[in-house]
């Protein structure tokens, strides 16, 4: 009575089998729940979230990737004084040498200033230690402290040497601040992707990348901490943003921040807020600074001839000004 089974009954049935099994798989994958975990670095709060995962294997990649952004803080902080960064502030020396890295973020940083018209400048240290925002308490330093600060402030005393090398004047001194953490991202979400984690978000303090899914993500209102200013859906881009509420002091109602108009040598005074989305958060943070300093009008004729950049400012007055394709982004 019973036949057996022609082959190509069995390939059928093989066939049928496979793709019950990958839908088994792929079901189950969707169902594994997001893990998400906190850390503080470079001064900040540094969220991984990773979806898609098993809890082992998120948790590996999440493990591997806050290694990363602690590996890139030793290398670009000015404040740890075994660093690379430590030893080319300190030196004496005009020509010092230093790591690969290093000297790629400092390439960098040299286009940017061109770039930016000197409204981006690594170099701007001297002034960030006259304003006290290398320690706990920042104030408005003395007309003499500001001239001096500013005689030694500024990209024109840092040249890039080939091999490695950095050429600086004794008292000029830089600062990745602008720049760090957004290359920080980059990195985590490099060694993210590495361990298999293709749709996930890495948050350093508002610099912000995802790869993969429908990340959303809220920009924070500059003068209602509570209140969003936009939500964007990211569509595995980068977002980061530069605003004078995250580090400042009020003296007799002005309010003095970290982010430095290399022009005056004091807090830059035509923006609330920048938003900037790219492909990469190193680009997105340093541009979200360079258009803070430039103010809306000059910022966003920079951003006109930067493709595939979009942007949203909030003026000094409160007022909205994004480029035509930040729409593309915005989600209320
Ligand atoms: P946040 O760190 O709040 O995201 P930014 O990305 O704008 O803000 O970086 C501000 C930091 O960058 C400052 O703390 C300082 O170290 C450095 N900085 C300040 N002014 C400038 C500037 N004009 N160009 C480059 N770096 C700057
Ligand atoms: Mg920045």
């Amino acid at each position: 009575m019973f036949r057996r089974p022609s082959l190509a009954l069995t390939l059928f049935l093989v066939a049928v089998f496979a793709v019950a099994l990958l839908l088994a798989l792929l079901m189950n994958r969707e169902e594994e729940p997001p893990v998400a975990r906190t850390q503080i670095a470079m001064g900040t709060m540094i969220e991984i979230q990773v979806r898609g995962l098993s809890r082992d294997r998120a948790d590996a990649a999440i493990t591997a990737a806050f290694a990363e952004v602690r590996r890139v803080d030793m290398l670009f902080s000015t404040y740890k004084t075994h660093g690379p960064v430590w030893r080319l502030n300190h030196s004496r020396d005009t020509i010092i040498q230093v790591p690969d890295e290093v000297h790629a973020l400092l390439r960098r940083c040299d286009t940017l200033w061109r770039a930016s018209g000197g409204a981006f400048d690594a170099a701007i240290e001297p002034l960030v230690r006259a304003w006290g925002f290398d320690g706990e308490t920042p104030a408005v330093p003395s007309a003499e402290a500001l001239a001096a600060a500013r005689a030694h402030s500024g990209w024109a005393h840092v040249s890039i040497a080939d091999h490695r090398q950095i050429r600086k004047k004794p008292d000029a001194a830089v600062n990745f601040g602008a720049i760090a953490k957004g290359y920080a991202v980059d990195r985590a979400v490099a060694v993210l992707m590495r361990h298999g984690a293709h749709d996930a978000l890495v948050n350093a303090g508002g610099e912000i990348r995802a790869t993969g899914g429908d990340w959303q993500v809220g920009i924070q209102h500059p003068r209602s901490p509570s209140e969003m200013l936009a939500v964007v859906e990211l569509h595995g881009r980068a977002i980061a943003t530069s605003g004078d509420y995250e580090q400042y002091f009020v003296v007799d109602g002005s309010r003095y921040h970290h982010i430095f108009d290399p022009a005056t040598g004091r807090p830059a005074t035509r923006c609330q807020s920048v938003s900037v989305i790219a492909d990469d958060d190193m680009t997105a943070d340093a541009m979200a600074t360079a258009v803070f300093v430039m103010g809306p009008e000059r910022g966003m004729d920079f951003l006109t001839h930067s493709p595939d950049i979009e942007a949203l400012i909030v003026d000094a007055d409160g007022m909205q000004h994004s480029t035509p394709g930040f729409a593309r982004y915005r989600m209320r």
